[in-house]
């Protein structure tokens, strides 16, 4: 985990620096995280800290690729990230992060924003996110099995032999009967 203490900021040392904080995030950071979602990524970070009344803002900015799973064939694939996103920091009694509001004690502003980077990131990915078309795994799965499978259906007799009466069909056509009285055939007598 050592090298998410670099995400350990002091806000009012960030507020007051007034320059953007820098980072390159790479696998580890998912790694040290322990992150489902995503376990891959290259990606730039930055973070400006504005202090008014006591209270933060924390602008992100994020560029850069992930590997998250595609949702149709759950095989990696590389997802485009470019996002800016913003939290807010109060300060308080109780150190903590309800989901809209982060809270840190007055007397000592210090922040890690390693968790609060990973959920920008995994924001920004789209809640749909497959491969190109015809380049899940799926799709080559799906392929190879059209390739070496046999052709279904291909005896002809097989419909044919469905009715056991299609062999009387014919016997029974008063039309087809042949008619005792009128030989008309050329033999001879
Ligand atoms: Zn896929």
């Amino acid at each position: 985990m050592e090298t998410l203490t670099r995400f350990e900021i002091d806000l009012n040392q960030a507020a007051g620096a007034d320059k953007e904080l820098r980072w390159h995030i790479g696998d580890t950071f998912f790694g040290d995280l322990d992150a489902t979602l995503i376990e891959h990524g290259d990606l730039d970070a930055t973070l400006r800290v504005y202090r008014a009344a006591g209270a933060y803002r924390l602008e992100f900015a994020v560029t850069g690729e992930v590997s998250v799973p595609c949702d149709r064939c759950l095989e990696p694939m590389r997802q485009a990230i470019g996002t800016r996103q913003t939290r807010r920091v109060a300060c308080g009694d109780m150190p903590g992060d309800d989901g809209d509001v982060i809270t840190v004690a007055a007397d000592d502003p210090t922040l890690n924003v390693a968790w609060h980077l990973y959920e920008v990131i995994a924001l920004a990915v789209p809640i749909h996110h497959v491969h190109p078309e015809g380049q899940c795994s799926s799709d080559m799965a799906e392929l190879l099995a059209r390739h070496t499978a046999q052709p279904a259906a291909a005896t002809p007799a097989a419909g044919a032999a469905a009715s056991p009466f299609a062999a009387l069909q014919g016997l029974f056509a008063p039309d087809a009967a042949p008619q005792p009285g009128h030989h008309t055939d050329n033999s001879n007598t």
